[in-house]
Formats: structure tokens, sequence, C-alpha cells
């Protein structure tokens, strides 16, 4: 009988699961996860039950629903922690092992924290249970709300918290928010929308450390540029280190977390997927690494076709990244994959509305597509991107 394990039973672990058992009825697959139970699924935990609209066992449900009856040999409350590469063999924290015929690595990341010693009152939003400390110390109503890094987790959070009532300093290195992904007009966009909902938006000014309010709980944060800003709860938002710290002196390829060729491949017969894995994406030509929901289920997906399929039929996994976020009353959506140098064009709407759709323009590609309150267009201009990046037909169809 064949043997698959997969390392993480969450997003892209289940997904790849879920692919495996469909191509394999009899395989015997193991999961591991030091999880003692399913992981919560994540986009909730900076929105729905951050606020408190959902209870938590609701986060729950849409990774209980893939575990379904795939018949998997599920090992929570277990970490893998040292990989055989050559003999596909995962040895595990309860001190056993598991041979197999091939190996899925799906262990995400953890959120980054700050250096210095562990101060009460603050916090990351990866697990469920950061989101409901954090929602705990916000219903006792917190005099202001520390919130470092405007990527999208600490967008998000400062948003909800806002809309809780909280005041709320959201502070940015950068000179605009999420300005490694996006042109500054973008990032200048969202700085314009928390301001108008309320949020002390800082940019520009990296964090010099976090103040002791004398009872090991956080008063404020000092800025690197001599001022302070008052905070009983700091919530740090400075993004995720890939989970494969157990993997070192394994011979896998680890500098931009699990390195895959474009079939997924990052040994033989071992593969990765989701937000631990990086991968030659050929539709765009380069290696990228990508933190998005629907993307850890395509890419757990793949990553099972993979040891399926075997060397033979080796595909190369082309994919247009998509990812949605919910901030005050707009969602954000967009396909692709720009970078801050890319020209932006308007192409439909205007930012004074706060529903438009712009395309992003490297040379002749189109690298994104952009939409706020327009997800019809933004689909479609996924599924022309899927067919090619050119400038011109997405161009065509959004104008
Ligand atoms: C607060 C928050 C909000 C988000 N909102 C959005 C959104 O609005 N839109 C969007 O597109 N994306 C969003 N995302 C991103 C999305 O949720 C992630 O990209 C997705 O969850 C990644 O899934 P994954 O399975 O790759 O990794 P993870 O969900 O991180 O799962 C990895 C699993 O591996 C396990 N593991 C780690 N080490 C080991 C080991 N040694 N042995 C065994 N198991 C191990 C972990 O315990 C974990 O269960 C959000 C993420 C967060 C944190």
């Amino acid at each position: 009988m064949t043997t698959f394990a997969i390392v993480g039973a969450s997003l892209a672990g289940l997904s790849a699961a879920s692919t495996l058992r469909r191509g394999d009825a009899d395989a015997s697959i193991v999961v591991v996860d030091p999880a003692t139970e399913l992981p919560s699924d994540r986009p909730p935990l900076s929105k729905q039950v951050l606020s408190g609209e959902w209870e938590p066992d609701r986060a729950h449900q849409p990774l209980a629903n893939k575990v379904g009856d795939l018949g998997l040999d599920l090992r929570l409350g277990t970490a893998a922690t040292v990989l055989d590469v050559a003999a596909r063999t995962l040895s595990l924290s309860d001190g056993t092992q598991v041979v197999s015929d091939g190996i899925v690595l799906a262990m995400g990341a953890s959120a980054r924290s700050l250096p210095g010693p562990a101060l009460a009152g603050v916090h990351v939003v990866r697990e469920l249970a950061d989101s409901l400390a954090l929602r705990s110390e916000l219903d006792a109503g917190p005099s202001r709300v520390g919130v470092i890094g405007a990527g999208f987790i600490g967008a998000e959070v400062a948003a909800t918290c806002r809309e809780r009532g909280l005041d709320v300093t959201m502070i940015e290195a950068a000179p605009t928010p999420m300005l490694r992904a996006f042109p500054e007009q973008i990032g200048a966009f969202v700085a314009d929308l928390h301001r108008d909902h309320g949020t002390d938006v800082r940019l520009g000014v990296g964090v010099a450390g976090l103040i002791d309010g004398g009872d090991g709980r956080v008063a404020g944060i000092g800025l690197a540029d001599g001022t302070t800003v008052d905070a009983d709860v700091v919530v740090v938002g400075i993004g995720v280190t890939p989970n494969t710290g157990w993997l070192d002196g394994s011979g896998l390829d680890l500098s931009n977390g699990v390195v895959c060729d474009s079939s997924t491949l990052a040994a033989p017969g071992i593969t990765a997927a989701g937000d631990v894995a990086s991968w030659v994406n050929e539709h765009f030509g380069e290696a990228m690494r990508v933190e998005h929901w629907e993307h850890a289920i395509e890419h757990g997906e793949a990553a099972a076709a993979r040891l399926l399929g075997g060397d033979p039929s080796a595909v190369p996994f082309l994919s247009v990244p998509w990812f949605w976020s919910d901030q005050y009353d707009l969602k954000i959506q967009m396909a692709g994959r720009p970078s801050g140098d890319d020209e932006l064009h308007l192409m439909e709407g205007s930012f004074e509305e706060r529903r438009f759709v712009v395309a992003f323009r490297r040379g002749d590609r189109c690298t994104g597509v952009l939409g706020v309150g327009r997800p019809r267009h933004v689909m479609q201009a996924r599924m022309r991107l899927r067919e090619s990046l050119d400038w011109a037909p997405i161009a065509e169809l959004l104008t």
C-alpha cells in the first residue's frame, strides 16, 4: 500500500490530503500537526472573530469540513522534527517515524514578533488563540490600541479595532502602507481610508522599542524619530517567517521557505505548498512565495497531484494568485502579482468614490488587477490573466 505523509493539517495540507484521496482510494495518508485540535480558518481571525461577530467554533468549520470522511491517519499534537530526504522518512515528536512514498510539506508560517522582553498587552494575530486573547483585551476597553505594521494583517486589525470604537494608532516604517506589494497610490488610498475612519496613521517612521509601564505591561511605543505613542494594547503585524526551522540540515534549499521547482517539487518525492513554499511560477516567469488563502488550496492540490502523477507527468504549477482583504466597509480584491515598481493604470471608477479597478503594468505585461468594491471585474480579469499576461486584452476587458 502506498503511504503519503503531510506535514501541517491546515489549508494547504488538507487540500493536498483531499487530492491524494481522490487519486488513491487505498493509500495510507498520515497528516501530522503540533496543534492539538484542527487549526482554525485564518481570515476571520483579524475580522469576524476579532470583532466578536463570530464565535470561535465557526472559524473551525471550513477545515473540519475538509477532513470530512477522507479516512486520514490524522495525528494532532504531533510535530515533524526531522526529515530524511533520501529515505522519505519523517521523525515525529512522539518518537515514531513515518516512512512514505511521498511527502507534502505544508507547515505554513509564524508571525514575527519584535525583539526585546515579552510584555503583557502585546499581541500578534496568527492563531485562533491569538485572536481570542486580543479580543478579550479589546472587550476590556483599552484607552488606545497601537498597531505596528500596515500590511494586510495590521490594516485589517486596525480597521476592526476602529469599528469597535477604540482609539487606534497605526505605525508603518515605509512611506505608504503595503509598498512592497503595490505602487504607492494604493498605499496612499489605504492610508486615507484609515484616516477618514479616525485612525491615527503614522507613516515613514520605524519603531525603536516598546515602553514598559513598569508593571510588565506595555504602556506605549517608542518611535525612531524620538516621539512616543501611548498604547495599552499593541498588535505587531510585521510579517511572517516560514516554519522551516526543523528542516535545517535536511539538505533542502530553505532560502525562501521550502524552495521548489516549477512543479512544486523540493526533492524527489517531496513537494511543498502554501505559505511555507516558494516555487517557480512559469506563468509570471519568477519564483514566488504567496501567503494567500485560495493560493494555499490550489498549491496544496498541485503539490499532491505532483506526487500522484510521478515524474513522467510532471507539469508546472501555473498560478494567478488572488486574495481579498476586508477593511471597514470595503472589500479589496486582487488578482496577480504586481510589485511596487509597476505602473498603475486606473481602469474604472475613482479613488474618491472608493469604487475602482486599477491594473498594474510592467512593459507589455499586466502583472495584476486590483479592485475596490468591484468583485466581478477582478474575477473576469483573473480569468483573462490565466490565459495570458499580455497587457492589451486586459486593458480591452477593463475599459
Ligand atoms: C489573521 C489572518 C488573516 C488572513 N486573511 C486573509 C484574507 O483575508 N485573504 C487571504 O487571501 N488570505 C488571508 N490570510 C492568509 C491565509 O490564511 C494563509 O495564506 C493560509 O492560512 C495559509 O495556509 P497554510 O496551510 O499554507 O499554512 P497555515 O495555515 O499556517 O498552516 C500550517 C500548519 O502547519 C503546522 N505545522 C507547523 N510546523 C509543523 C511541524 N514541524 N510539523 C507538523 N505541522 C507543523 C501548523 O501548526 C499549522 O497548522 C490571512 C492570514 C491570517 C493569519
